[in-house]
């Protein structure tokens, strides 16, 4: 078989923090145009399995590899500078940076990839619902709209990986949908692979298919949510 690499790999990860084991051997392959869903109840791993394939965290266990190379046993500056380019990422906290308005704020990664785009952010912001709001300081938007924000940045640099930890948690019904289909549509228009976390079984799915984590480990015996 010719091996055609995942856009995001997770071989068998695990985790503990102290006596409490948040992730238990946990596998996972996400493709080029491929969108995934995880859910599952509060604390049963999402976030830290998140957090490990982002780099954000390096793995106790197991091993994490973008596009075909493994990046946990990266340094992690070396893992920080190929992020910016490969994997955008829509955490629960936002993390707009204050002082500067929302495009200098959706070209953060772009910039840090070498690869400063203004057409691609205003682009993404008006497929957000903010185009016209390019100048605006992050102070002066509401929760959703820095949400919203935070997607765009992700999709800045044109990832070949977008992993968003629920990118919707703030958004009202109409908006929400806008946010999974521009997910849905940057995996087929671009072949990017998606991977987000959701307790919306409605969001869940606009995805390719659903992964339920309970209590660290992925569990077959939920039906998809559809
Ligand atoms: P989820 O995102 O599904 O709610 P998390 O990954 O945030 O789950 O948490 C999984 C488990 O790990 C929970 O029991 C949580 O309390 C615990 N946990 C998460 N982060 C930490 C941390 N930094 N220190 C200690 N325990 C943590
Ligand atoms: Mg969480």
């Amino acid at each position: 078989m010719t091996a055609v690499p995942a856009a995001l790999e997770a071989r068998s990860l695990t985790q503990r923090y102290g006596s409490l084991t948040a992730l238990r051997g946990v596998s996972l392959r996400v493709d080029a145009g491929e969108v995934v869903a995880v859910t599952g109840p509060s604390g049963s791993g999402k976030s830290t399995l998140l957090h490990l394939l982002g780099g954000l965290d390096v793995p106790q266990e197991g091993e994490v590899w973008w596009a075909g190379t493994r990046v946990d046993t990266l340094d992690t500056q070396v893992r920080a500078t190929r992020r910016a380019g490969q994997v955008g990422l829509v955490f629960q906290h936002h993390y707009l940076l204050d002082d500067l308005n929302v495009i200098e704020n959706v070209l953060i990664p772009s910039r840090l990839a070498g690869q400063r785009d203004e057409a691609r952010a205003r682009d993404l912001l008006a497929r957000v619902g903010l185009g016209g709001r390019e100048a605006a300081l992050p102070g002066v938007l509401s929760g959703g709209e820095r949400q919203r924000v935070a997607v765009a940045r992700a999709l800045a640099a044109r990832p070949a990986t977008v992993l968003a930890d629920e990118p919707t948690g703030s958004l009202d019904r109409a908006n929400a949908q806008a946010v999974a289909q521009l997910l849905v549509n940057l995996a087929r228009e671009e072949r990017a692979g998606v991977l987000f976390v959701t307790h919306d079984d409605r969001l869940a799915a606009f995805a390719d298919r659903t992964l339920h984590l309970l209590d660290g480990q992925f569990t077959d015996s939920v039906p998809a949510l559809l």
